[in-house]
């Protein structure tokens, strides 16, 4: 157990135990715990909050990409392009449908799909774009949408640890045909167990992803395909109530919280700290440094926690070696990519910790 640890959850637990019991209790005496008004009321809090015209919540971001994916009729043979530095669910959805990922290079600077990598990418098999808006930073989402217009293609944004992130005073997930939310504890909302979302302004893709949502079904028991179960459970759905009511303020300490690791490193050599850009709402904060294993032993040996996101780009996992992409920066980015605390909650003196241990473990390497 580290002494700082990268999110406390029990923390805002302890600050939120009155409403959450409440919440949890409320659902607990209705005897309703699949569906209901607590599952269609967060829905429609949630597509508020985002300004989407539809939010249709599932059992996981996973499930959210598959069937974002099937509802726009993807299968097997075609191509889906998408970042090759994520978290694997990103390609793993596209191959649960039978289809491929296309990885594109990230640029160095943003941890992102490099924009200007795609077009060269695009064949007669590609259906959709996959962009993932990693670690809170927005892709760039002029590039991919006029790309997406130009071939034709569906657009997807994995929003996973984007929840609340802005693209030019836009949320993040309402701009391309689906954004797919994951409420995985960690992420910017998180709820206490698994949860996901799909965003979408259009009615007949809800309609196809809550269809499919539940066993291809719009009527219960006349199947009208092979669907999923894929359900946010309503003992979810109310805590993430209550959660919602907290996220702005969450990331606003999450981006000043970012703000002063910035300045805290801001002269510190060795050191590449994330790209500044508004609507940026960290739920990483990762630097890269070019001995990254040294330093991530010195913040173990100090009890602090840190977390290497990701060491293993997609194209280089197992069951995509065989495509034999080779994509520098993302190689790049798996070797020196390291992610700090960076916790809503976090106490400032612990924070100072970390930086003291950062410049401290930096200097000796320096020196030696
Ligand atoms: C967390 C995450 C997912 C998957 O979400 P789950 O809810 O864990 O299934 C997908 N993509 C990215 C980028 C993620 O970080």
């Amino acid at each position: 157990m580290y002494k700082i640890p990268m999110l406390d959850l029990r923390e805002e637990y302890r600050t939120l135990k009155t409403e959450i019991d409440e919440a949890v209790g409320r659902v607990l005496e209705s005897g309703v715990f699949i569906g209901g008004p607590e599952v269609s009321v967060c829905e429609k809090e949630l597509a508020s909050f985002l300004g989407t015209k539809h939010a249709v919540s599932l059992n996981s971001g996973t499930d959210a990409l598959v069937i974002a994916l099937r509802s726009l009729g993807i299968g097997p043979d075609d191509e889906v392009i998408t970042s090759s530095f994520s978290f694997f669910a990103t390609a793993e959805a596209i191959s649960l449908l039978g289809a491929k990922p296309i990885f594109v290079d990230i640029q160095a600077q943003t941890f992102n799909i490099d924009p200007q990598e795609i077009e060269k990418k695009i064949t007669k098999r590609t259906k959709a774009i996959l962009p993932v808006h990693l670690f809170g930073l927005p892709s760039n989402l002029t590039i991919i949408s006029s790309l997406t217009k130009e071939y034709n293609l569906s657009l997807i944004e994995d929003c996973a640890q984007s929840f609340g992130s802005m693209f030019e005073h836009r949320m993040t997930g309402t701009i391309g045909d689906f954004g797919a939310y994951s409420f995985f504890p960690s992420k910017n909302l998180g709820c206490y167990g698994d949860g996901g979302l799909l965003a979408t302004n259009s009615d007949t893709l809800a309609a196809q992803a809550r269809k499919l949502a539940t066993h291809g079904s719009k009527v219960k028991y006349y199947n009208e395909e092979i669907g999923y179960n894929s359900r946010l459970d309503s003992l979810q759905a109310a805590i993430l109530r209550v959660k919602l009511k907290y996220t702005e303020k969450n990331i606003k300490s999450r981006q000043a919280i970012a703000h002063k690791y910035n300045v805290a490193f801001a002269n510190v050599n060795g050191i590449v700290t994330p790209k500044f850009q508004d609507g940026h709402t960290y739920n990483q904060y990762t630097i890269r440094v070019k001995n990254r294993d040294g330093l991530k032993a010195d913040l173990d040996n100090a009890g602090i926690a840190s977390a290497i996101y990701y060491p293993i780009p997609l194209h280089k996992q197992p069951p995509y070696v065989s495509y034999g992409f080779q994509l520098k920066e993302a190689e790049t980015a798996a070797a020196e990519a390291l992610s700090l605390p960076i916790c809503p909650f976090m106490k400032p003196e612990d924070q100072e910790s970390v930086i003291a241990c950062i410049k401290q473990s930096l200097l000796k390497k320096t020196k030696t």
